[in-house]
């Protein structure tokens, strides 16, 4: 049996929101840690990247890290922890940092314009760590974990991710609208329960995933008055389980508006539906802190 340990460091969308409404599944924004023995691989540098850099201080304290980091985009809720990521300060630590060109601006050019003196007072050359960066042109591995990128429905586009390793299957699909590219597109546009149809190329990239981290940051009553903006609805989501049967989705991008208890609500109406549907998948939101294991064979569940 082989698992990959899955720990979501931010999974708040859009924009970091603290506070006493947001404590539960917290206000940070994506960063989520991989581990596959001893190889360590980060989606994204939103907000979440800062208390991972801390932890990571706390665990190897002077052994040098190396590590990778993958972005699925660059907007800046997926980036803006970057420069607070004390590990790439240090000069015993190597980072290999890879990403999408964008226009043929690569992805080092696009992270140190976040760090020019008009938005931030150090450089990213202040970075003492060894950093290469990679443009993501295929798929790539890293340790043993292949992983394949895949272009996702989102305003400028995203890459989601499908990480394999010794039979587990992890799948990222952050910031994504999947109802963008159904077949059914006009008809989903009257009827948002009606059953959604998918290229082939979706269901493939989903199937036989352990499991699923997905962009839901919608009910479906909002969803209707935000059609566009790149982002799921619980019935996509529900959709989307019913065809390619995970054993474990986690909703993640949860929306700036949502209180832990809207959140909370969202994944009990997704898991009710699931339910009703006679589907054994398991789903729930994510939230800081939490790990979840993706193995294979399938598992008694684990959440931490
Ligand atoms: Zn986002
Ligand atoms: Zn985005």
């Amino acid at each position: 049996m082989s698992d990959l340990t899955v720990r979501f460091w931010g999974t708040r969308g859009s924009i970091p929101t603290p506070g006493r409404q947001t404590k539960k599944y917290g206000g940070n924004t994506t960063c989520l840690e991989i581990r596959h023995e001893d190889t360590l691989l980060v989606f994204d540098a939103g907000s979440g990247i800062r208390e991972l850099g801390m932890s990571w201080l706390d665990e190897f304290a002077q052994k040098p890290i190396d590590a990778s980091v993958v972005f699925t985009h660059l907007h800046w809720d997926h980036i803006q922890g970057f420069p607070f990521f004390s590990c790439a300060y240090m000069p015993q630590n190597a980072f290999t940092i890879w990403g999408e060109e964008r226009e043929s601006t690569g992805v080092e050019q696009l992270l140190s314009g976040q760090m020019t003196g008009d938005y931030f007072p150090i450089e990213l050359s202040a970075m003492q760590a060894k950093l290469s960066f990679k443009t993501i042109e295929g798929p790539f591995g890293i340790g043993k974990m292949k992983v394949t990128p895949f272009p996702l429905p989102h305003p400028g586009g995203s890459l989601g991710y499908r990480v394999e390793a010794d039979g587990a299957v992890f799948v990222l699909a952050t910031d994504s609208e999947f109802d963008q590219i159904a077949l059914n597109k006009d008809e989903l546009a009257n009827d948002h329960y009606a059953s959604r149809q998918y290229p082939a190329e979706v269901t493939d990239f989903l199937a036989g995933a352990n499991l699923i981290a997905i962009d839901t940051q919608y009910t479906d009553s909002i969803y209707p008055q935000r059609v566009g903006w790149g982002h799921n609805s619980i019935a996509t989501v529900v959709d989307l389980c019913n065809q390619v049967k995970p054993d474990m989705v986690a909703m993640c991008h949860h929306d700036p508006q949502s209180t832990d208890q809207m959140v909370s609500n969202m994944s009990a109406d997704a898991a009710n539906r699931l339910k009703c549907d006679g589907s054994d998948t398991v789903i729930f939101a994510a939230r800081e802190g939490m790990t979840v294991k993706a193995h294979s064979p399938k598992p008694p569940l684990a959440l931490n």
